[in-house]
């Protein structure tokens, strides 16, 4: 899928943080990278594809648990909290097996695809056959979302996710995994490690062109602290992305304390899971020491607040932390929405709500945050710029949609970012080749279908 025929594009406007916004900006592409980008051409001797709209670099969904798509709708008419949406999330996790997970994920990427996305960090920890049974190939699961991001034409970060115990109590001890859970572990983190090695990554961690891989620590109460530091070694051996959960819930932060006299945060630093590479993931109760810690080894933090709200987790710190240093990325992790606009514009809206202010965050540092930085957690560094030598991945967002119509040009950023949704995406290039073309998905006839029988095959 990835790597077109030498091509040229018109975008009406263009957006990168390189290149600010510009109007009449030919993009040129040989294979899957950009060769030259020259805003103010307003005609081209070139066999160009115009495209009308604003064009921006691919977004990139940095925290995604593909199979929680089945529970969108289904979960919404309970009371309860996130350890209650936990369980129904138990329940579908034990009926996937790699067929199954194959058509499901390959929908959900697709859908991601009509939303933007050109790049997917999937937080893999759906490993083994039920009862914690590995597969004939332990990895069958994993290959199985590196697939369907081909067949959809996105790129995909897998963060193989270490998985070992069942979770903190609240009086600190670790407890066993048990039911669902058993198919999320490894014997140890080693175990894991040498599972994760047969995925055959050469040696900074590419899987072919349109995959990576990468590391994920669950969370505190899934993997011990004597556990975390291999986990770490392995995504430094390779350069490769290390992601976990961090404080996404108030009682986790107690357990932790109770178990360990220290915060997540501060657990995984004495680990030596935190730096450039990591990503912490929600970062949403954190003290303000955890925020110094976090941001000062410059890791990412991965907010996803459509999640976030739906799992009433609560609102992070999140422009606390881009001060002090850590690069803000953007996750529709369990998929109650996916659209990275929405999430974006919620970073800033979220500020708003808990500060009785306004003006936060500008659309660029949200846009940035979707695309560019995203790509760069997912350890797509060449991606998420309008800059030759660059990986030829952008959308394009209509700008005459009934929500968007009537901005200003100089104000298209902002429209799009405020007011834009998934579904004025028109016009994805991934790799140089076109995934989506006016709004259609070009690989995946009928998405909306794929979904539901994806879904239904699951849900009964
Ligand atoms: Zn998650």
């Amino acid at each position: 899928m990835i790597g077109g025929p030498a091509r040229a594009w018109l975008a009406e406007l263009a957006w990168s943080p390189a290149l600010g916004l510009r109007a009449d900006v030919l993009i040129e592409t040989s294979g899957d990278r950009i060769t030259r980008v020259t805003p103010d051409i307003p005609s081209s001797e070139l066999r160009v594809t115009r495209l009308p709209g604003l064009t921006m670099p691919g977004l990139a969904n940095a925290h995604s648990h593909a199979f929680h798509r089945t529970m969108r709708g289904v979960t919404e008419t309970a009371r309860g909290t996130f350890w209650t949406w936990r369980e129904h999330m138990y329940e579908v996790a034990d009926r996937l097996d790699p067929d199954s997970y194959l058509a499901l994920a390959t929908a959900v990427y697709a859908e991601m695809a009509l939303a933007g996305v050109s790049c997917v960090g999937e937080f893999h920890y759906l490993h083994h056959g039920q009862g914690g049974t590995p597969y004939t190939d332990p990895n069958e699961m994993g290959r199985a979302l590196i697939e369907a991001a081909r067949l959809a034409g996105i790129r995909i970060t897998l963060l193989d996710t270490c998985y070992l115990s069942g979770g903190l109590a609240a009086d600190g001890r670790q407890q066993p995994l048990e039911g669902t859970q058993l198919r999320f572990g490894d014997a140890d983190a080693a175990a894991w490690a040498a599972r994760v090695e047969a995925l055959g990554p050469d040696s900074v961690g590419s899987l072919g062109p349109h995959a990576r891989l990468g590391a994920a620590i669950h969370s505190v109460r899934a993997v011990s602290p004597a556990q975390m530091p291999e986990v770490a070694i392995w995504s430094h051996r390779y350069g490769a992305p290390l992601h976990a959960h961090v404080s996404e819930q108030v009682a986790e932060n107690r357990a932790c304390l109770a178990a360990y006299r220290a915060t997540p945060a501060e657990v995984l630093a004495e680990a030596g899971a935190l730096g450039p590479r990591s990503t912490a993931v929600h970062a949403t109760h954190l003290t303000d020491s955890d925020i110094e810690l976090l941001a000062g080894s410059r890791c990412h933090a991965c907010m996803c607040p459509t999640t976030e709200a739906n799992l009433a987790d609560g609102i992070g710190p999140a422009r606390a932390l881009a001060d002090e240093g850590s690069p803000l990325t953007l996750g529709s992790d369990s998929h109650a929405v996916i659209d990275l606009l929405e999430e974006a514009r919620r970073v800033e809206l979220g500020e708003r709500l808990a500060s009785q202010e306004r003006g936060h965050f500008t659309a660029a540092e949200l846009a940035a945050a979707a695309s560019t930085v995203g790509h760069a957690s997912l350890g797509w560094p060449d991606a998420g710029e309008l800059a030759a030598g660059g990986l030829a991945d952008f959308v394009t967002i209509a700008l005459d949609s009934p929500r968007t119509a009537g901005a200003p040009r100089a104000a298209a950023l902002e429209s799009v970012i405020f007011a834009a949704s998934a579904a004025d995406v028109r016009n994805l290039v991934v790799g140089g080749r076109e995934v989506v073309s006016g709004g259609r998905h070009v690989l995946v006839d009928d998405v909306a279908r794929a979904l539901g029988a994806g879904i239904g095959r699951l849900l009964g």
